[in-house]
C-alpha cells in the first residue's frame, strides 16, 4: 500500500529503530513509547487490521507471536510483558496496518492503562 506509514517502514522508505526482521516480520521501537520496553511488530505484507486475518495470511501472525516471545527474553521482560492489538474504529486503531504492540519493563492496569 503505497500510503501505508507501515509499509513504508518495512520497506526502509521511513525510518525506524529495528529491535528484529526476517522475511516476513519486522520489529521496531514505537515512536511514542508507553511503557520503558514498546516495540511494534508487523508482518511486511499490508494486512490493514486484525478484521483482515484470512486462512492465506495468518501464519505471519503465529510468527510474530514466536518473535515476541524471544524478543521478550531479549529485553529481559522476565516478570512478565502485554501484547496489544487495537482494531478498528473502537479498538483504537490509528494505524492501518496490523501491528502488536509489545510492551514491558512496567505494571499495567487492566482493562486500560
Ligand atoms: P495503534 O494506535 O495501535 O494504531 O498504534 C500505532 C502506534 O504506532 C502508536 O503507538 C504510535 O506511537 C506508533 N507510530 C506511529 N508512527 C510511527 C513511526 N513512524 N515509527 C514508530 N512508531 C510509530
Ligand atoms: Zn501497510
Amino acid at each position: 500500500m503505497s500510503d501505508c506509514i507501515f509499509c513504508k517502514i518495512a520497506n526502509g522508505e521511513i525510518p525506524s529503530t529495528k529491535v528484529y526482521e526476517d522475511d516476513t516480520v519486522l520489529a521496531f521501537k514505537d515512536l511514542s513509547p508507553q511503557a520503558p520496553v514498546h516495540v511494534l511488530l508487523i508482518p511486511k505484507q499490508h494486512i490493514a487490521s486484525c478484521d483482515d486475518i484470512a486462512p492465506d495470511n495468518s501464519a505471519v501472525v503465529a510468527h510474530i507471536f514466536e518473535v515476541a516471545a524471544r524478543l521478550a527474553k531479549e529485553f529481559g521482560l522476565t516478570n512478565g510483558y502485554r501484547i496489544v492489538n487495537n482494531c478498528g474504529e473502537d479498538g483504537g486503531q490509528t494505524v492501518k496496518h496490523l501491528h502488536f504492540h509489545l510492551m514491558g519493563g512496567r505494571a499495567f492496569g487492566w482493562p486500560a492503562g
